[in-house]
C-alpha cells in the first residue's frame, strides 16, 4: 500500500526518475510537488505524431517515438521477476529490442513474427541498442485505417534549470506517461453524471489521458472543455457555497430604522436629484443590511457616476441606528478630498466627523481616539491610518472602501478583526470589470451597479495628437482657459524608470510654464516624490481655481474631483494601459461643460497600444473598455484581479473562455436552484468535491 493515502497526493520525488533534487528544482521551477501537480501541469501544444523514426535517427533525448518495422524473433530471458519478454524490431534502417515485462503472454498470442507493426514508445540506450520498453504496438493496418492512431505529441513548459538537469519537454513527458500509467484509477470523477450529460463533458479520467496524450484534435478539444469547465464549475460553486455559508454564520447589525439624519440630509440637504441608478443601489443597500445578515458589497460605477453620496446615505443610515461608520480611501488626497466634500454635502447637519491621514497631528490623534472610543464621533474618513492597532470604534457598523484595488485583502481584514460583529462593507470601485470576470471573481460579494452618469453631462470629446500638433493643443488649452475653465496635464510615472520619468515630468513643467507665463497663467505641479503638505498644498491651489493648469503624474489617477476642469491632456499616452487612461480621462467631465481629453504619443505605436487609443477616442463606456483590456491583458494584469487571487487558473483563460464560463456558471446556478440546501446525494457529492478541490488548489498556491 502507498504510504500515501491519497496516491496523487504522494510528493513527486518517489515518482521514478526523479528524486529528491529533482523533485527540488520541479518543486521551485514549476510548482510541481505532488502527483497530480505533474498531471494537472499541462502541454502547452502538441506535436503531430504522424512522423515515423528511422531506427538510425533515435536518440536518447527523444521523449516519445513512432516507429514502423517488422517483428524479426522473439525470446524469454531470465526467470522470475525479471523474466523478459525481447522482441527484434526492424525497419530497414536498424534493429532495435522491444520488451514486456508484463502482459508477456497476451504479447506472445498476438503479435506475429514478420508482420509489419507500428511501435511507440520511449526509446532507451544501453550497450549501443536502443529498445523500447512496453510499446504501444499495433498492426500497421489498424493504423493505416486511422484506428488508435495518435499522431499528438505533448509539449510542455521547462525551464533553463530544469533542462539542465535533463527535465526537458520529452522527460516531462515520460514522466507523465508513466504517472497516468500508475494512477489512472485513482483519478476520480468529481462531476455528477447529469451534468456531464447535459453539458457533454467527457470523464475525468479520460480528460486528463486525452489532454497529455490525445488520440485526435478531437478528443484533445474534448479533453480542454471538460477540464476548464471543471475549473470554472468549482471556482463559482464555491463562491456561492461560501457566500451562503458566511452569510448563515456571520451575523451582521440590523440597520432597520431610516431615522432622522438620512430623512433630513435627503430632503433637506442633497443638491440634486438622485440618478435611478443611484436610487436603485441606495435600495439594494437598504434592504441587504436590515436582514441581519452582514453585507458584503461590491458598488461598481464609472467614474463621476455619483459613488460617494450613495456611500454618504449608507453611513447616514448607520448613524440612524446608532452605529459609527468609516470610510477608507487610498490616498491622502482622496481622503481628504472625501473629508471635505462630505462635510459640505452635510452642511449644518449634527454629524460628528474627523479626518485621520498619515499626516494627523499626535495631539490631534488623542482627541480623535478618544472620541472614536466614546461613540461621540459618528463618521472617521481616512487612509490605511484605520486600520492602525490604536484606532479603536465605540461600535463600528459600516466600513465604506473606496477604490478597492488599491488594498490588500489583509488589509481589510484588519479593520473587523476588532469587532465581534464585522460592519457591515461595501467596497466601491471605479474599475468597471467585465461582467464575465466580475461573476467569477466576485461571486462571493454582493454587487450593485451605477451605470448610468448624472444628467447634463457630456460625453468627453477625446482625441489622439502627436509632437506636430503641440502647439495647437497649447492653442486649445488657452482657449478653454480663457474661458474659465482648467486644465489637467499628467506623465507616466513607472516605478522602474522613475528618475527618466520625473525628469519628464519636469520638463515638461518648464515647458507649459514658458508657454504659459505669469501673470497671466498659474501653473501648479504635483507628484509622489513630494512632501505631503506640499503636494496638498499645491492640490488645494488648483483644487481652489487658484491654478490655471495642474501638471501631474498619475498620483491624481484616483477620485480627484475638480468639476471645473475641461481638458485632461495624457502624454506618453501609450504607456498608459487602457484602464488607467479611462481612469485619468474620468477627471474631467465633471461638471455641466464639454470637456475634451487629448492623448499625445509619439508617431511609433506598437499594435496594441494603437488598439488603446483607438478605444478610448471611440468609447466612454468604462465596461466597453474593460473587455478590451481584458482582452488585450488577460485578466491578471486587469485592476482589481491581482488581490482575488483566483486569477490563477490551470487551463482556464477568462479571455477566450467565455462560453465555457457562461455554462459552467448555468450548471452551478440550477444546482442552487433546484436543490437550494444541496440535500441531494449529487449536491452532497459535488460539496465533497469542491471541498478537495479547494484544499489541492490552496496546497498549489501556497507552495509557489
Ligand atoms: P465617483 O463615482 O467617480 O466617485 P463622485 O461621487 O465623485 O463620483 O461624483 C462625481 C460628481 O457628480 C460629484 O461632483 C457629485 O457631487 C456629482 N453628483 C453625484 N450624483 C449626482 C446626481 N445624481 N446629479 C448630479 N450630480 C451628481
Ligand atoms: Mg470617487
Amino acid at each position: 500500500m502507498n504510504a500515501f493515502q491519497d496516491l496523487l497526493q504522494t510528493p513527486i520525488e518517489f515518482l521514478k526518475g526523479v528524486g529528491p533534487a529533482k523533485a527540488e528544482l520541479l518543486r521551485k521551477e514549476v510548482g510541481i510537488a505532488v502527483y497530480e501537480d505533474l498531471l494537472q501541469y499541462f502541454p502547452f501544444r502538441h506535436v503531430d505524431r504522424s512522423k515515423f523514426y528511422k531506427i538510425s535517427e533515435l536518440q536518447e533525448s527523444l521523449a516519445l517515438v513512432q516507429l514502423k518495422g517488422v517483428v524479426s524473433s522473439f525470446e524469454l530471458v531470465g526467470t522470475g521477476p525479471k523474466q523478459r519478454l525481447v522482441a527484434q524490431f526492424t525497419d530497414g534502417h536498424g534493429q532495435l529490442e522491444l520488451i514486456w515485462f508484463q502482459s508477456i503472454r497476451w504479447v506472445q498470442a498476438t503479435i506475429k513474427v514478420g508482420a509489419t507493426y507500428v511501435v511507440f514508445g520511449r526509446p532507451a540506450l544501453f550497450k549501443n541498442t536502443y529498445s523500447l520498453v512496453h510499446p504501444e504496438i499495433e498492426p500497421v493496418s489498424d493504423v493505416q485505417n486511422g484506428k488508435g492512431l495518435m499522431s499528438l505529441q505533448p509539449v510542455y513548459n521547462s525551464t533553463e534549470k530544469l533542462k539542465l538537469r535533463g527535465l526537458d519537454t520529452r522527460a516531462l513527458a515520460r514522466c507523465t506517461w508513466q504517472l497516468l500509467e500508475a494512477t489512472s484509477n485513482q483519478i476520480s470523477e468529481n462531476l455528477p453524471l447529469g451534468l456531464r450529460q447535459h453539458f457533454q463533458l467527457v470523464d475525468r479520467k479520460a480528460a486528463y489521458k486525452q489532454i497529455h496524450f490525445p488520440d485526435s484534435l478531437e478528443k484533445l478539444e474534448e479533453a480542454r472543455r471538460r477540464l476548464k469547465f471543471e475549473e470554472l464549475f468549482f471556482l463559482q460553486f464555491g463562491m456561492i457555497y461560501n457566500k451562503r455559508a458566511r452569510k448563515a454564520a456571520q451575523r451582521g447589525h440590523v440597520f432597520s430604522h431610516v431615522g432622522q439624519y438620512f430623512n433630513s440630509f435627503y430632503q433637506d440637504h442633497l443638491p440634486f436629484e438622485l440618478t435611478d441608478a443611484q436610487k436603485r443601489v441606495v435600495k439594494e443597500i437598504r434592504e441587504d443590511i436590515r436582514t441581519g445578515q452582514q453585507m458584503n458589497r461590491l458598488l461598481q460605477g464609472d467614474v463621476g457616476s455619483g459613488k460617494t453620496v450613495v456611500a454618504l446615505l449608507t453611513m447616514l443610515l448607520a448613524v440612524d441606528n446608532g452605529f459609527q461608520a468609516c470610510l477608507m480611501a487610498p490616498t491622502e488626497i482622496l481622503a481628504n478630498q472625501h473629508y471635505q466634500s462630505i462635510q459640505a454635502l452635510l452642511g449644518e447637519l449634527p454629524v460628528k466627523i474627523a479626518l485621520l491621514t498619515g499626516s494627523t497631528k499626535v495631539k490631534d490623534r488623542r482627541i480623535l481616539h478618544e472620541n472614536l472610543r466614546s461613540g461621540a464621533l459618528h463618521f472617521l474618513i481616512g487612509t490605511h491610518a484605520l486600520i492602525e492597532p490604536e484606532v479603536q470604534f465605540h461600535n463600528l457598523g459600516l466600513t465604506i472602501i473606496d477604490e478597492q484595488h488599491r488594498f490588500g485583502v489583509a488589509q481589510r481584514a484588519k479593520l473587523w478583526a476588532k469587532n465581534t460583529i464585522m460592519p457591515h462593507v461595501v467596497v466601491m470601485t471605479a474599475t468597471p470589470i467585465p461582467r464575465t470576470l466580475a461573476m467569477t471573481l466576485y461571486g462571493d460579494l454582493d454587487v450593485s451597479v451605477i451605470d448610468q452618469l448624472p444628467q447634463g453631462r457630456k460625453p468627453i470629446k477625446t482625441m489622439h495628437a502627436t509632437d506636430a500638433h503641440r502647439l495647437k493643443v497649447f492653442e486649445f488649452m488657452r482657449q478653454e482657459i480663457a474661458k474659465g475653465r482648467q486644465v489637467y496635464v499628467v506623465y507616466p510615472l513607472i516605478e522602474e524608470s522613475e528618475k527618466l520619468d520625473l525628469k519628464d515630468l519636469t520638463d515638461g513643467y518648464e515647458s507649459i510654464s514658458r508657454a504659459f507665463p505669469l501673470p497671466n497663467y498659474r501653473v501648479s505641479i504635483v507628484h509622489g516624490k513630494m512632501k505631503t503638505d506640499v503636494k496638498q498644498f499645491e492640490m488645494n491651489r488648483f483644487v481652489t481655481g487658484n491654478t490655471h493648469i495642474m501638471v501631474a503624474t498619475t498620483v491624481i489617477e484616483v477620485g480627484v474631483n475638480v468639476p471645473n476642469a475641461s481638458i485632461m491632456v495624457i502624454e506618453n499616452a501609450e504607456r498608459f494601459g487602457l484602464s488607467q487612461l479611462h481612469q485619468l480621462r474620468g477627471r474631467v467631465g465633471r461638471g455641466a461643460e464639454q470637456s475634451y481629453c487629448v492623448l499625445m504619443s509619439s508617431n511609433k505605436l506598437s499594435a496594441d497600444a494603437k488598439l488603446r487609443i483607438k478605444t478610448m477616442c471611440e468609447t466612454n463606456d468604462g465596461f466597453k473598455i474593460a473587455e478590451v483590456d481584458l482582452e488585450l491583458r488577460g485578466p491578471g494584469d486587469l485592476a482589481g484581479t491581482q488581490q482575488s487571487g483566483m486569477v490563477d487558473f490551470k487551463i482556464a483563460d477568462l479571455t477566450t473562455d467565455a462560453e465555457i464560463l457562461r455554462q459552467s456558471r448555468q450548471a452551478v446556478e440550477a444546482i442552487f436552484q433546484h436543490d437550494a440546501e444541496l440535500q441531494q446525494a449529487d449536491s452532497r457529492h459535488l460539496v465533497q468535491a469542491y471541498k478537495q478541490y479547494h484544499r489541492r488548489h490552496k496546497n498549489w498556491s501556497a507552495i509557489s
